[in-house]
């Protein structure tokens, strides 16, 4: 058998490219500006929307929006895309979502197990672990032992969802409000919500 692709260096001509991922980009990105294939201000728009406009806090105002709106929950739970769409959230990777609320009889948690498909618009950018070769095969074999690596230990009767994101859908968990935050207004509750409480590998504590 031969393990050619394991010699990391197999591609000779690629050598001379720096190692560091950020010199690379910056390579990269030189060299499309100078070919004439990309505008520097495109480049700089995109990272100033990812920067500020895209993001887990987006997610974040969804989830405390169910927390203190009954009405706006019901209505998240029933069709999430257009819940989302009346927040302003609806953009990049967040066409049509499904939002899946966590409680204490149920966990979800969200994979990509093809690849890494995320509501971008509402959570930002996937984590490296959630791209993990990983994260994705085990996470749907064992995820109890999953949870329990992230520091979610549920007991028996909890029942585990796993939730398999693609191009076209994706997945928001609303996790469960922490407790002793009854008079905490919608922008304070938002301020508690994490990303990965959103994919359902975190839970949620009250700020202290
Ligand atoms: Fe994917």
């Amino acid at each position: 058998m031969s393990d050619d692709h394991h010699h990391g260096d197999g591609f000779p001509d690629l050598a001379h490219l720096p190692s560091d991922p950020a010199l690379r980009v910056r390579a990269m990105e030189s060299l499309l500006v100078e070919k004439g294939l990309v505008r520097p201000e495109t480049i700089d728009a995109y990272i100033q929307k990812f920067e500020r406009e895209v993001g887990p806090h987006n997610g974040a105002r969804v989830v405390a929006r169910s927390w203190v709106d009954p009405a706006f929950r019901e209505r998240l739970l029933e069709n999430a895309t257009e819940a989302v769409r009346e927040m302003g959230f609806l953009g990049a990777q967040t066409t049509d979502v499904v939002a899946v609320e966590n409680g204490p009889k149920v966990h979800h948690v969200v994979v990509c197990t093809l690849c890494s498909c995320y509501p971008w618009t509402l959570l930002g950018i996937p984590p490296a672990w959630y791209k993990s070769y990983e994260y994705r095969s085990r996470v749907v074999r064992e995820p109890r032992a999953v949870l329990g690596e992230f520091g979610i230990e549920l007991d028996d009767d909890v029942e585990v969802r796993v939730w398999d994101s693609t191009a076209e859908v994706r997945y928001l968990v609303i996790p469960e409000r922490p407790a002793g935050t009854e008079g905490l207004d919608e922008d304070a509750l938002a301020a508690l919500v994490t990303r990965d409480a959103m994919i359902g590998a975190a839970r949620l504590e009250a700020s202290p």
